[in-house]
C-alpha cells in the first residue's frame, strides 16, 4: 500500500485506526497474531549438536581421537590388547566437550539476557493512553509518538510533525537529516528517500517531535525488504581475547615442539611408538591452553551479568576490560551528578526579585509555561508534571501561581515551535493571540526561553511594570550580573523573553530577535547523595572526574565544588573559551580543567580527543542525539538508561539504568575485579600446564620411564582445568581494588611480573611431581613397572594444582583473606580431591587408570608434597608484604 500518496486521514481509515485513541489493546493483540512480532528475522543459532561437534574442531583433540581410534583397533586385533585405554580417552574427551558446550551455552544465555535488557521500546497510543511498549509488539495501525533521539522500529505515516527531521542513512545512505512533514502528499513511485510524510524503520529522529501511524512492521518494512535476513551479530573479540589467542598459539606451538621432542626421546628408549604417540598427544592436549579464550568469555559474560544487576548494562564485552583501566570519567552534570529534580527557587524580573505569585513573577512563569512541552495533571490533590525536568519545574511553579498548562495552552494556541537543543540552548514557541474580549496588541506572540547569556543579546527591550523599557548594553551587563549571582548559588537559570507581532515571523531568526526580556527563573537541582562519595572513590582509585554541562559556569562551579570535583579555582573553562583554543593547545592544557561549562555536545568530542591524545582511557556519559559522536569517540561511552535517547544508547558501550554517576564508578570497580579474575584464571591454567609438561619432560630427559600415562594426563587436565579455573573467575572483587591505580591499558595482562610467577610456579609444581615420582620409584616400586610412583605423581600433580588455586586467589596470605570466601572454589577442590582419590582407591577405577591403591604412608607423602606450593607461596607473600610496606614507608 502506498500510504505516502494518501492523506493521514485516509491512511487511518485504511488501517482501521483512530488517530486520537489509537488501537484497543485487544485489537493490537489480534493484529500481533496476524502480522507477527515486529522484528527482522534472525539467522538460526548454532544448535547443541553443532556446538558439540565444534568442540572437536581443535586440531590436537582431533589427532588424539584418531590416535585413540587406531589404538582401539590394534587392541582388538591383538588378543591381549588393551582397549579400555582408548575408550577412556574417548570418554574423557567427550566429557571435556560436554563441559565446553555447557560453558558456551551459559555464556550465550548471559549475553542474550543482556540484549533483552537493552531492547528498544516505543511510545504508543492505545485505548486513548500513551504507553511504552517493546518495539517487538508494535502492529500496523498503532499510533506512535516520536521525538528527537528516537530510533524508529517500524515504517509509519506522519499525522503531525513539529520541526521533525529524520536521519535515514541506514536506508538511503544519505547522512544529512531529511525534513519531515505530515501534510504533504507524494506522487506514486516516489523513492523512499523523498517520501517526506513517511518515517522508516532503522532511521532516527534528530530534531522535533510528532505523531505517526504505523504502516508496516517486521519484514514488511523497507529495511526488512532490503536487508532480508540479518545475521546474528558476531561478537567482537576483545583485545584481551585477541592477545590471549596469540599467547595461546605461541604456547601451543611450544607445547607441540616439546611433545615431539618427548616423542623422539621415548622412541629412543624403545617405548612402543603408538603408546609414546598417545602420551605425547595427551600431553599436548593437556598442556595447550585451548580452553583459555572460552574461559575468558565466560568470566566476562558472568561479570557482565552481575554488572547488569548493579544497574550497568554492558553492550559490548570489550568494554568490561576497558572499564578496568579507565582513568578519566567525564560526566554530565544534570541528572547524573545531580538528581534532575528541579524546583523553581527564585525569580528575578527587571524590577528586581519577585515572588511566584506577584504579577511580574506570575507573568514570567506563565510565558515560560507556554513555552514548555511538559504537561501537568492533578493527582491526589497535588500537581504532577510529566516531561523534561527543567520544564517540569516551570509548569509546576506556574500551576502554583495559578496558570494551569492545559488551560493557558487553549487560551494561547501554539502555532509553531523551534525546539530546544543543547547546542542552541534555547527554545521558542509562537502562539496565536485570541482576539475575543479585549483587543490585544498583535495577532501573535513569540516566547523564547533559554540560557541567559544566549537570550539577553537577542533582547532589545525589558518588561517593566506597565511599560517596555529599552535594553542597552549597560542594562544587559546589570542583568547578567544578577543572573551570575543566582548561578553562584548553584541554580540553573532560565531567561524568559517574548514579543507580540502583527503577523507570524517569516523565519526562525526573525522570530528570535528584538525580544522583550521578562525575567530569570532560577531553579535548584540538588546533587545526588551518592555522587560525592563516588567522586572521592574515584580520586583514591586514581581516576579523574570531569564535569561537563551546558549550564552556566557559576552554576557548574558551585556544584562541582560541593561534590569535591573542583579543588582549585582555575579548573573551569567554558565552551566559548574552548572554541578559541586550538586542538593542540587544548591537548596541552587539558589536565588543568575539571569543569567544562556552557558546552555543546560537539565540545565533548574535542574533550575526549584531547584526553585520549594524552594517553587517557576515557569514560564519557551522554544522553542526547548529538552526544552519539562523543560516546563513540570515548573508550567507554555510557548512555543514560532513563533520560537517554535511543540514539545515544545505540552509540554507547554501556547503559546506566539509573542515570547515576556512582553506577559508573561501581562498574569500573567491577571491571577491575573481572580483569583481576581473568588474570587469576590465566595464572592458574598456565602455571599448571607448565608443571605438567615439566614433569614429563624431566623424566624423559633423564632416561626414566614416563611418570604419567596418557589417560592420567588427560584426567589431570579434566580435574584441574575446568572447575577450579572457572571458580577462580568468580572470585569476589578485592576490597582494596579501588585504592589501587588503574590497570595500565598499554602494558596489558602480563605486566607486573605475571609471566615470571607463572613460570616459577610451574617449575615448582613440576619439581614436586617429579619428586613424588622419584620417591615412589626408589622406595616403593623396586625394579618393576613404576606403578606406585606413577600413582603418586598422578595424585600429587592434580592435588597440588587444586591447592595452588588457593594461592592464586589473593595476593594476601590464604589465612588472612577469608578462606571460605569462594565456596565454588572450595567445592571444586573437594570434588577434585574426591575424584582423584576415587580414581586411585576404587578397584574398578584403578584398573582403568592403571593406578594402585596407596598406603597411608604414601598418602602422607602425597599430602606433604602437594602442600609445598602453598608453603612457598605463603613465604613469598610474606616477603612481598614486607617489601610493599617498606616502599610505602619510603613513599610517605
Ligand atoms: P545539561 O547538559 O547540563 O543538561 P543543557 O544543554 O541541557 O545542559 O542545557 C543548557 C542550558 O540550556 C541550561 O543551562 C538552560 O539555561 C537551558 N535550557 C535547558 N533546558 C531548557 C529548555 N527545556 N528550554 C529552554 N532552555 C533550556
Ligand atoms: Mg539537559
Amino acid at each position: 500500500m502506498n500510504f505516502y500518496s494518501k492523506t493521514a486521514t485516509q491512511t487511518a481509515l485504511e488501517l482501521h485506526t483512530d488517530p486520537l485513541r489509537g488501537l484497543s489493546e485487544n485489537e493490537a493483540r489480534r493484529r500481533l497474531q496476524k502480522y507477527g512480532a515486529n522484528k527482522l528475522l534472525e539467522k538460526k543459532k548454532k544448535g547443541i549438536i553443532s556446538k558439540f561437534i565444534g568442540q572437536f574442531s581443535d586440531f590436537m583433540v582431533l589427532i588424539l581421537l584418531i590416535t585413540a581410534g587406531i589404538s582401539f583397533f590394534t587392541a582388538i586385533m591383538d588378543d591381549d590388547g588393551d582397549f579400555i585405554d582408548p575408550i577412556m580417552i574417548l570418554l574423557i574427551v567427550i566429557i571435556n566437550a560436554i563441559i565446553g558446550v555447557i560453558q558456551e551455552s551459559r555464556a550465550e544465555k548471559a549475553i542474550d539476557a543482556l540484549k533483552k535488557l537493552s531492547a528498544p521500546h516505543a511510545n504508543v497510543l492505545r485505548d486513548g493512553r500513551v504507553r511504552r511498549v517493546l518495539s517487538e509488539d508494535l502492529v500496523p495501525g498503532d499510533i506512535i509518538k516520536i521525538e528527537a533521539g528516537d530510533m524508529l522500529c517500524a515504517d509509519a505515516r506522519l499525522i503531525e510533525a513539529f520541526s521533525l527531521k529524520a536521519e535515514e542513512s541506514a536506508l538511503t545512505g544519505e547522512t544529512l537529516a531529511a525534513d519531515k512533514n505530515a501534510d504533504c502528499i507524494c506522487p506514486d513511485n516516489t523513492p523512499p528517500g523523498d517520501r517526506h510524510n513517511m518515517l522508516f524503520s532503522s532511521s532516527f529522529i534528530t530534531l522535533g517531535h510528532g505523531t505517526a501511524i504505523v504502516t508496516a512492521t517486521g519484514m514488511n518494512t523497507q529495511v526488512g525488504k532490503i536487508a532480508g535476513m540479518i545475521g546474528e551479530e558476531e561478537a567482537p573479540k576483545t583485545p584481551l581475547q585477541k592477545s590471549l589467542a596469540k599467547t595461546g598459539k605461541i604456547l601451543g606451538l611450544a607445547a607441540v615442539l616439546i611433545c615431539i621432542f618427548i616423542f623422539i626421546l621415548g622412541l629412543m628408549q624403545h617405548i612402543p611408538a603408538l603408546d609414546m604417540f598417545m602420551i605425547s598427544i595427551s600431553l599436548a592436549v593437556a598442556a595447550i591452553p585451548e580452553g583459555l579464550p572460552a574461559v575468558v568469555t565466560i568470566v566476562l559474560a558472568l561479570g557482565v551479568r552481575k554488572m547488569a544487576v548493579h544497574r550497568a548494562i554492558v553492550r559490548h564485552l570489550p568494554a568490561v576490560e576497558t572499564l578496568g583501566s579507565a582513568n578519566v570519567i567525564c560526566s554530565d552534570k544534570t541528572g547524573t551528578l545531580t538528581q534532575n529534580r528541579m524546583t523553581v527557587k527564585s525569580i528575578i524580573t527587571p524590577g528586581g526579585k519577585a515572588c511566584l505569585t506577584s504579577p511580574e513573577g506570575a507573568f514570567a512563569l506563565s510565558l515560560a509555561c507556554l513555552c514548555c512541552n511538559s504537561t501537568v495533571s492533578l493527582e491526589g490533590g497535588e500537581y504532577k508534571a510529566n516531561g523534561e525536568p527543567t520544564e517540569n519545574a516551570i509548569v509546576l511553579a506556574a500551576a502554583k501561581s495559578g496558570y494551569i498548562k492545559s488551560k493557558i495552552d487553549s487560551d494561547f494556541p501554539r502555532l509553531r515551535e523551534i525546539p530546544f537543543d543543547s547546542s542552541r540552548k534555547r527554545m521558542t514557541t509562537i502562539h496565536r493571540l485570541k482576539t475575543g474580549g479585549t483587543e490585544l496588541s498583535g495577532s501573535c506572540r513569540v516566547i523564547t526561553k533559554g540560557a541567559a547569556d544566549i537570550l539577553l543579546p537577542l533582547c532589545t527591550g525589558e518588561k517593566l511594570s506597565g511599560r517596555t523599557g529599552i535594553l542597552d548594553e549597560n542594562r544587559r551587563m546589570e542583568l547578567s550580573a544578577a543572573c551570575e549571582k543566582m548561578a553562584e548559588q548553584a541554580m540553573r537559570v532560565i531567561a524568559v523573553a517574548y514579543k507580540d507581532c502583527d503577523s507570524a515571523p517569516k523565519n526562525d531568526a526573525e522570530a528570535e530577535s528584538g525580544l522583550v526580556f521578562v525575567g530569570f527563573i532560577g531553579m535548584a537541582d540538588p546533587p545526588r547523595e551518592e555522587a560525592k562519595p563516588a567522586v572521592l572513590r574515584c580520586r583514591r582509585a586514581g581516576i579523574r572526574t570531569v564535569m561537563i554541562t551546558g549550564d552556566h559556569a557559576a552554576t557548574a562551579r558551585a556544584i562541582a565544588a560541593e561534590l569535591g570535583i573542583l579543588t582549585d579555582r582555575d579548573g573551569v573553562i567554558t565552551g566559548a573559551e574552548l572554541d578559541k583554543i586550538s586542538p593542540q593547545e587544548l591537548e596541552k592544557r587539558i589536565f588543568k580543567y575539571t569543569v567544562f561549562a556552557r558546552v555543546s555536545p560537539e565540545h565533548k568530542v574535542r574533550i575526549v580527543k584531547a584526553l585520549r591524545a594524552r594517553g587517557c582511557v576515557v569514560a564519557m556519559t551522554g544522553d542526547g542525539v548529538n552526544d552519539a559522536p562523543a560516546l563513540k569517540a570515548a573508550d567507554i561511552g555510557c548512555a543514560m538508561g532513563i533520560a537517554g535517547t535511543d540514539v545515544a544508547k545505540n552509540a554507547a558501550d554501556m547503559i546506566l539504568t539509573d542515570d547515576n554517576f556512582a553506577t559508573i564508578v561501581d562498574a569500573v570497580e567491577q571491571g577491575r575485579g573481572i580483569f583481576e579474575n581473568i588474570k587469576k584464571t590465566i595464572h592458574f591454567l598456565l602455571s599448571s600446564n607448565i608443571g605438567e609438561i615439566l614433569t614429563v619432560l624431566t623424566s624423559f630427559l633423564l632416561n626414566l620411564p614416563s611418570p604419567l600415562l596418557a589417560i592420567q594426563l588427560l584426567w589431570v587436565n579434566l580435574v584441574t582445568d575446568s572447575l577450579p579455573a572457572l571458580a577462580l573467575g568468580t572470585e569476589r572483587t578485592p576490597d582494596d581494588i579501588m585504592n589501587r591505580p588503574p590497570n595500565d591499558a598499554k602494558k596489558g595482562m602480563f605486566s607486573n611480573g605475571l609471566w615470571g610467577n607463572i613460570v616459577i610456579e610451574g617449575c615448582f609444581i613440576g619439581s614436586i611431581a617429579f619428586l613424588a615420582f622419584t620417591i615412589g620409584r626408589v622406595f616403593f616400586d623396586g625394579t618393576g613397572e613404576p606403578v606406585t610412583a606413577r600413582t603418586m605423581t598422578f595424585a600429587v600433580l592434580s592435588i597440588s594444582q587444586l591447592v595452588h588455586a588457593f594461592n592464586i586467589r589473593s595476593e594476601k596470605s590464604i589465612f588472612s583473606s577469608s578462606l571460605f570466601g569462594n565456596m565454588k572454589l572450595i567445592g571444586s577442590f573437594i570434588l577434585g580431591v574426591l575424584m582423584q582419590t576415587a580414581v586411585i582407591s576404587l578397584p574398578f577405577c584403578s584398573s582403568i587408570f592403571k593406578t594402585t591403591p596407596l598406603s597411608p604412608m604414601q598418602w602422607l607423602i602425597v599430602a606433604i608434597l602437594s602442600a609445598i606450593p602453598l608453603l612457598i607461596s605463603e613465604i613469598e607473600k610474606a616477603f612481598a608484604k614486607n617489601r610493599s610496606k617498606k616502599t610505602k614507608k619510603i613513599a610517605s
